[in-house]
C-alpha cells in the first residue's frame, strides 16, 4: 500500500526497530508519523492528559497496536450461566479472583490473593471460558494470548512482546492476562536442550508475572494448558492456585444440549431422549458436544434434501424437529477427542498439584 508523502513502499506494519513511543501519541509528524490505526490505539491508552503513560514509552507502536488489535478482547462477554457444571471451579475462582478483583480494599495484607491461576484438563472443557467469564464478572479487559504463537509466529520477537502486553495490560487494569498452552512457554524442558530464545522468552515471561506479583496492579494471570506435567517448579511457584478443569458430568452434557438447541428453538427432545443422549456421549467434553448438536440439528435439513425438497425452497417451519435418531447418526460422525487413558495423569497431577478446596 503507497501512502501520500512517503518514498516508495510502505509495509501495513512498520517494521521499524527503533520506532518508540516517545511521549504524545499524535505528536510526530513527518516520516515519523504513526498510521492512522497505530495512533487511535496510542490514544486510547492516554491519560486524561492526553500523554502516553509512562510504561509504554519505549515500546514500539506496533506492538501496542497488535496487542490492542489482536491480543486484547473486544467480542462477545461470557457470563457463569453460560457455562455448564464446573460448579467447584465456579466457586472457587469466586472467591480467589472475582471479590479480589472487584474489592482490592479489602483483599490486602493477609488476604492479598495469589495473581497466577491454571486451569488445567482435557481440551475443549471451558478453561476459555471461564477466562472470558471472569473478566465479565469483574469488568476487566481480556487479554487473550495462545503461547504457541509467541514462540512459532513470533520468532525472535516474543520477548518484547510479552513486555508489551504486560504494560498495556497494567494501563487497562483491572485486567485477565490468558495465556493458552502455558506449558509450551513454561516447560521443564532440559536447559541445554532449550533453545536460547525460548529460554529468553521464558525468562521474560517469569520477570514480568515477578513484577506485578509483588505490586499493586489488579492484574490476573491465567494459564491454560492440556498438558500441565509439562510445567516445571519455577511455572507451579507462580500459578499458585491449580484448578482441575474436568470433562462434563452428564448433568452438564445434558445443559450443554439443552442450552444450544433452546437458543435456536429447536430444542424438542423428551427428558428419556436427553437421558439416552447422556448416556451415550460418557467422555465428550463440552466442544465435542458442541460439535455433536451441531451434526445433529443438521439432521431434520439432510433428511428433508434426501426426500427430494430443494435447498432454495425449503421452508423452515416445514422441517421436523432434532431428535433421538439425529443424535444417534451425529455420535457415529463425532468422536471423543478425549482418550480415557488421558483422565488419569490429569487426575494424578491434580491430587499432587492441584488447589482441592
Ligand atoms: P478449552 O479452553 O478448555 O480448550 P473452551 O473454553 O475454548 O475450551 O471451549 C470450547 C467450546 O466448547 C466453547 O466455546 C463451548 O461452546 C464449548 N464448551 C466447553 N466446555 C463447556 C462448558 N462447560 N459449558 C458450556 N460449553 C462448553
Amino acid at each position: 500500500k503507497l501512502r501520500r508523502g512517503t518514498r516508495g513502499f510502505v509495509p501495513p506494519i512498520r517494521s521499524n526497530g527503533g520506532n518508540t513511543v516517545t511521549s504524545r501519541a499524535s505528536a510526530p509528524k513527518g516520516d515519523d508519523a504513526l498510521d492512522d490505526s497505530t495512533k487511535r490505539c496510542m490514544e486510547a491508552l492516554c491519560g486524561p492528559d492526553g500523554e502516553i503513560p509512562e510504561k509504554l514509552k519505549n515500546l514500539e507502536p506496533r506492538l501496542i497496536e497488535h496487542i490492542s488489535n489482536e491480543i486484547m478482547d473486544s467480542g462477545t462477554k461470557v457470563c457463569w450461566d453460560d457455562i455448564a457444571g464446573l460448579h467447584h471451579a465456579k466457586k472457587c475462582v469466586t472467591e480467589m479472583v472475582i471479590w479480589p478483583l472487584l474489592r482490592p480494599d479489602i483483599f490486602k495484607g493477609c488476604r492479598s490473593p495469589g495473581r497466577g491461576l491454571l486451569l488445567f484438563g482435557p481440551p475443549g472443557t471451558g478453561k476459555t471460558m471461564i477466562g472470558k467469564a471472569i473478566a465479565g464478572e469483574c469488568n476487566a479487559t481480556f487479554f487473550y494470548i495462545s503461547a504457541s504463537s509467541l514462540t512459532s509466529k513470533w520468532i525472535g520477537e516474543g520477548e518484547k512482546l510479552v513486555r508489551a502486553l504486560f504494560a498495556v495490560a497494567s494501563c487497562r487494569e483491572p485486567a485477565v492476562i490468558f495465556v493458552d498452552e502455558i506449558d509450551s512457554l513454561l516447560s521443564q524442558r532440559k536447559s541445554d536442550g532449550e533453545h536460547e530464545s525460548s529460554r529468553r522468552l521464558k525468562t521474560q515471561f517469569l520477570i514480568e508475572m515477578e513484577g506485578f506479583d509483588s505490586g499493586s496492579e489488579q492484574i490476573l494471570l491465567i494459564g491454560a494448558t492440556n498438558r500441565p506435567h509439562e510445567l516445571d517448579e519455577a511455572a507451579r511457584r507462580r500459578l499458585t492456585k491449580r484448578l482441575y478443569i474436568p470433562l462434563p458430568s452428564a448433568e452438564a452434557r445434558a445443559w450443554i444440549v439443552r442450552n444450544l438447541l433452546n437458543k435456536d428453538g429447536l430444542f424438542k427432545l423428551s427428558t428419556e431422549d436427553i437421558d439416552t443422549i447422556c448416556k451415550l456421549t460418557d467422555g465428550y467434553s463440552g466442544s465435542d458436544m458442541k460439535n455433536l448438536v451441531k451434526d445433529a440439528s443438521m439432521g431434520p435439513l439432510r433428511e428433508a434434501l434426501r426426500q427430494g425438497t430443494e435447498i432454495t425452497k425449503l421452508k423452515k417451519e416445514d422441517m421436523r424437529p432434532v431428535n433421538l435418531q439425529d443424535f444417534e447418526d451425529a455420535l457415529q460422525e463425532v468422536r471423543p477427542s478425549v482418550s480415557p487413558n488421558e483422565l488419569g495423569n490429569y487426575e494424578e497431577w491434580n491430587n499432587k498439584f492441584g488447589s482441592l478446596s
